[in-house]
């Protein structure tokens, strides 16, 4: 058994050995003492080490009464703390408890018992008020609260679980957590939960919970099971917090950290990504899939002519254009300052022949309106299909720059085309 630590802060050397005496007699419950002759003394020793628990005289020479028991509140605080009371002193006890203490022996009850019935017990009635003030402190945190029975019965719940859930505590007290179900997750899940629970005594994850008002909701929920000495389960307390917010702005982020901020397109990182996983998608499934690259023609002349900030309006509205212009599943990516790169998937090189025509007429045919008057522009475009196995994104990526380089070279606002083949 690990030895109980005591603090013995006492003066008159005959009473502190008395006390040492009778500790050291016991031999089932093994106990170190260290000595202090002055509170002084006491509050050094305690702040060096750690003990479980402190013998306190009430009349020492640099503290006396109920001073001395506040003065070792308000220092180390060390705990629990037990109050010796002298001769005279008798009415002192009960006070000190009212001051903090856990307990307190008179000086003519020094005996055999002590270590057992003064000692143990404040050590336990210890333990149990630290609990019950983390218990309360926990409980009133911003953080949904349940406690159920064995039986997933809820017995408790705090304000948190109103606020977040929208019931309160009498509606569900008596029910089971089964109430805020979304019906989101499958059977599977619940038994996966549960089966953790029973045999690691703790779950922790993502549920989506269902709002008293109907809406579903994201929590990061966290259940343990309170087991008694048997290992029998007792209570569950299930804890969670609302993360809607969080994934909200998780999703934003992903958002932003895939988007262009000028056009709001695709940036050149998130093109590449979807243009890798349709060149899988298309080797899987043995589709074909094209790829265009259109670049706007003398571009340099519009900002050299109009100025950077006419520039940018005319590559935001040249990005609206062929956006509104694909369908859903064709990605288009802004992949250089006034470059854009298009997916189409399960398209063969005439449909993407057709569709790069359609895009080179239609921004052709389409001034753009500015604060300088209408604006011409012309794009130039190059096509590359999927080749199968061997293919990359990279691949494909160079063979519509080079049809780009053809068309550029051929005088602009045309599609450069490999042969058909
Ligand atoms: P070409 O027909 O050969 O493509 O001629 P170009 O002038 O379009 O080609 P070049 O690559 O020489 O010039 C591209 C210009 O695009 C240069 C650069 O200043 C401009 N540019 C790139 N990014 C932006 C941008 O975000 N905003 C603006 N306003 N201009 C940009
Ligand atoms: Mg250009
Ligand atoms: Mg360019």
């Amino acid at each position: 058994m690990e030895a109980v630590h005591l603090l013995l802060i006492e003066d008159s050397p005959a009473d502190a050995d008395l006390i040492q005496a009778i500790l050291a007699a016991r031999s089932d419950a093994p106990y170190r003492i260290q000595r202090a002759t002055t509170l002084a003394e006491g509050i050094g020793v305690a702040q060096e080490q750690t003990f479980d628990a402190v013998l306190l005289d009430l009349n020492l020479p640099d503290a006396q009464g109920l001073t001395t028991i506040r003065a070792w509140l308000e220092g180390p605080g060390i705990r629990p703390v037990i109050v010796m009371t002298g001769q005279g002193g008798e009415e002192m006890g009960p006070l000190a408890i009212q001051e903090g203490a856990q307990d307190y022996l008179t000086k003519d009850e020094l005996g055999p018992a002590l270590g057992t019935r003064i000692i143990d017990q404040a050590r336990e009635r210890w333990a149990l008020e630290r609990e019950q003030r983390i218990m309360a402190v926990a409980f009133h945190t911003g953080q949904a609260t349940l406690v159920t029975d064995a039986e997933g019965i809820i017995e408790r719940a705090n304000p948190a679980f109103t606020q977040i859930t929208g019931y309160t505590a009498s509606e569900v007290i008596g029910r089971n957590p089964r109430l805020l179900s979304s019906g989101t997750h499958d059977p599977a899940f619940y038994q996966a939960l549960w089966r953790q629970l029973l045999e690691e005594g703790h779950w922790q994850g993502e549920i989506w919970n269902r709002h008293k008002d109907g809406h579903l909701m994201p929590v990061w929920q966290t259940i343990t099971a309170v087991t008694r000495e048997n290992g029998e389960v007792e209570h569950f307390v299930s804890v969670f917090h609302d993360i809607s917010e969080q994934k909200r702005l998780e999703a934003e982020m992903a958002r932003l950290a895939a988007t262009d901020s000028l056009t709001g397109l695709a940036n050149r990182r998130h093109f590449l990504e979807a243009a890798r996983s349709e060149l899988h998608r298309s080797f899987r499934h043995g589709l074909s899939f094209s790829l265009l690259m259109a670049d706007a023609d003398h571009f340099k002349a519009i900002n050299d002519h109009y100025g950077h900030e006419t520039g940018d309006l005319v590559l935001k509205t040249l990005a609206k254009v062929l956006e509104t212009n694909l369908r859903e599943e064709e990605v288009v990516g802004r992949i250089g300052g006034e470059e854009f790169a298009i997916l189409l998937p399960e398209t063969d090189h005439q449909g993407a022949e057709t569709v790069a025509e359609r895009l080179r007429a239609l921004v052709a045919g389409t001034p753009i309106p500015t604060r300088s008057g209408e604006i011409s522009i012309t794009i130039s475009l190059g096509m590359a299909g999927f080749q199968g196995a061997e293919d990359t994104v990279d691949g494909l990526l160079a063979r519509a720059d080079q049809q780009l380089y053809v068309a550029k070279e051929a005088g602009r606002n045309r599609v450069g085309a490999p042969p058909a083949g």
